[in-house]
């Protein structure tokens, strides 16, 4: 076991708009739902509190969904760096409900975005978005050109290749939009993965292998 160490994902929502054949959301037995403002303030507060031991310098927003599609995503984003001024703020999107408000409010925050090309043909727009507005981070194209199959939950081939777990090496734990924290940003499953909420003492969580990490390309050191 290792101590937590980072919240190194906030899950704001565990929707999505789209039905990729390639990812884990389809098959996830846990709930689809937006997290509310309570869960993603205390989950800030966690955060805060590892910034505070000098163990967390960043925080990705995002989790199995697509955060645009929460309704408070532009209010989450602007109170997640009034909170947190200095860390390395991010997030993924697949640019589907992308507008120019939210990519107004993602620049003025500072949230380096990172485009995931699911469907090239809405993505684009999005990518057009936030390049004028010097925030892209970059444009992945992972499921073709580095695919995983999710630790075994996904029928999918993997070409990513072996790579040591950050999760379990360095003890990163992610807020599920439920409000319970989990080991892996990989996990669709919400069973023994599941370390704590983000109710709890923020010393008391630990990370540790479980059965999903048996079928994953990561490697624990
Ligand atoms: S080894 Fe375990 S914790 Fe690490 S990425 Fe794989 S499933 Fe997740």
């Amino acid at each position: 076991m290792k101590q937590v160490t980072r919240i190194h994902q906030i899950e704001i929502t565990s929707r999505c708009n789209l039905t990729c054949r390639y990812c884990v959301h389809k098959k996830m037995p846990r709930p689809k739902m937006d997290m509310d403002g309570n869960t993603f303030n205390r989950a800030l507060t966690l955060v805060q509190h590892f910034v505070r031991a000098g163990t967390q310098y960043e925080l990705s927003v995002h989790g199995i969904g697509e955060s645009t599609m929460h309704p408070n995503f532009i209010e989450y984003i602007r109170r997640a760096r009034l909170l947190l001024p200095d860390i390395d703020l991010t997030c993924a999107i697949n640019g589907v409900g992308l507008t120019a408000e939210m990519a107004d409010v993602i620049a003025e925050a500072r949230v380096r975005t990172w485009v995931s090309l699911h469907r090239p043909e809405k993505a684009g727009p999005a990518v057009e978005l936030l390049r004028a507005r010097g925030i892209l981070a970059g444009v992945s194209a992972d499921p073709a050109i580095a695919a995983i199959d999710w630790a075994g939950q996904v029928d999918w081939h993997n070409s990513a290749g072996s790579a040591p777990c950050m999760w379990q090496n360095e003890g990163m734990a992610i807020a599920w939009s439920d409000g319970r924290i989990g080991t892996c940003s990989l996990d669709g499953q919400g069973t023994d993965g599941v370390i704590g909420t983000v109710w709890n003492n923020p010393e008391a969580l630990f990370v540790r292998p479980y059965s999903l990490c048996k079928t994953c390309h990561q490697t624990i050191q």
